[in-house]
């Protein structure tokens, strides 16, 4: 079988090395150029866009901010999945908020800005501890600005002028003061079917994933519940085929969705050592129409970011199960670089493997590494 991708990233990687064993060959597209490239080593094939789109069984997307005219001629092939709706949802803050809305999901409460002007009255409606994003190509942080006193409001607005917020609006949002985050990551097949992965916590640091624990500690069944029953909502009504993932704030016993990724996710990624089949495996899986993967869960794991340095010295996998994953990239600020992932027989094992990591892996690029170990220690 053969699959093509849309973005030729970590994502693409990753599930290109899922493929192998299963004989499923993926081509990722490198979307800056058009050029099909093999995802594991980013060599270019020589083979045209048009011919790798005739040849693939199904094709789908790493991330979803993909070229229009790209992602309208993939569509045309009728092979797109997950649907071109289901990417512009995760593609677009002000579709996504819709579709939230129309299905009645609680998200944080927010309000569209098109003129810097109405920053003002969103001010009134929602108080001045504000989180404004831009409604497109926003990732990991980025098109984001935070407004904590309305004397920062002339400064922001200084620095949104620039934009054409006519053509790419702002989601303006309450800044809420949840108690954590999670996220539930789930795969739908052609057949309706559903599997999910269970709630996993995530740390973030300056609006990027730092640490994931999986299952996400202390999570009652009503919570659970909450869960799966709105991504359940969400997959259903796009008819969505392939692997979903669903960013939450808990807020006490209530989960608002934060929003929605239609492809593998960064909180899935624990997933390759942690449970019986990978996300990465389902989705091919998903989208080649096979049986879905068992999700059960193996082993408690952490999953730790390397962000924006060089990968540790391999010395770091004496400590016991710790798996290094590269994605053979220049480093960069703030750049995702690989990810560890630790698996353990309780959340206290997992804290100690993350207390001997410190020696390869240094405070300034790991800052939530020390407490999260302590935090996960104390967890009986
Ligand atoms: P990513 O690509 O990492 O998912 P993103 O750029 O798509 O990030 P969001 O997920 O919307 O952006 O926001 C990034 C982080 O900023 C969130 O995970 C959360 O920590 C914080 N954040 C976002 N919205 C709010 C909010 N309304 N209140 C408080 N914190 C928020
Ligand atoms: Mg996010």
């Amino acid at each position: 079988m053969n699959v093509l991708i849309l973005g030729s990233g970590q994502l693409a990687r990753m599930m290109a090395l899922a493929g192998v064993p299963l004989g499923i060959e993926v081509r990722a597209v490198d979307v800056s150029n058009l050029k099909v490239v093999n995802p594991i080593d980013k060599q270019v094939l020589n083979i045209h866009l048009e011919t790798a789109i005739e040849a693939a069984d199904a094709i789908s997307a790493e991330f979803e901010h993909i070229p229009e005219a790209l992602l309208e001629q993939v569509n045309r092939s009728g092979k797109l999945m997950p649907s071109i709706e289901a990417i512009a949802a995760g593609a677009d803050r002000v579709k996504e908020k819709a579709l939230l809305d129309k299905l009645n999901i609680a998200n944080c409460p927010y309000v569209i800005v098109d003129n810097v002007a109405q920053l003002d009255q969103a001010v009134e409606t929602l108080g001045e501890k504000l989180i404004i994003k831009s409604s497109r190509d926003g990732y990991d942080g980025y098109g984001q600005w935070r407004l904590s006193s309305k004397d920062q409001l002339p400064e922001i607005k200084q620095a949104l002028a620039e934009l054409d917020l006519k053509k790419v609006p702002l989601v303006v949002e309450k800044m809420l003061n949840f108690e954590r985050e999670v996220s539930l990551v789930g795969v739908r097949g052609k057949n309706g079917q559903l599997a999910f992965y269970p709630l996993v916590e995530n740390l973030h640091h300056q609006g990027q994933l730092h640490t994931c624990v999986a299952p996400a500690p202390a999570i009652t069944p009503a919570l659970a519940a909450q869960a799966t029953e709105i991504f359940s909502a969400l997959a259903n009504e796009l008819n969505y085929i392939g692997v979903l993932a669903v960013e939450f704030f808990q807020m006490g016993d209530t989960l608002l969705v934060n929003e929605i990724a239609p492809r593998v996710h960064n909180s899935g990624h624990w997933s390759i050592q942690g449970a019986d089949t990978c996300q990465f495996e389902n989705h091919l899986r998903a989208i080649c129409e096979l049986p879905l993967g068992s999700t059960q869960v193996l082993a408690p794991s952490v999953m730790l970011n390397v962000i924006g340095c060089d990968l540790p010295s391999k010395e770091m996998l004496s400590v016991p199960r710790t798996h290094l994953h590269g994605y053979m990239k220049t480093p960069r600020a703030k750049r995702k670089m690989g990810h560890i992932n630790i698996t353990g027989n309780d959340y206290a094992e997992l804290g100690e493997a993350m207390q001997k990591l410190q020696k390869w892996l240094p405070e300034s690029y790991f800052p939530t590494l020390n407490s999260e170990a302590e935090r996960l220690l104390q967890i009986k």
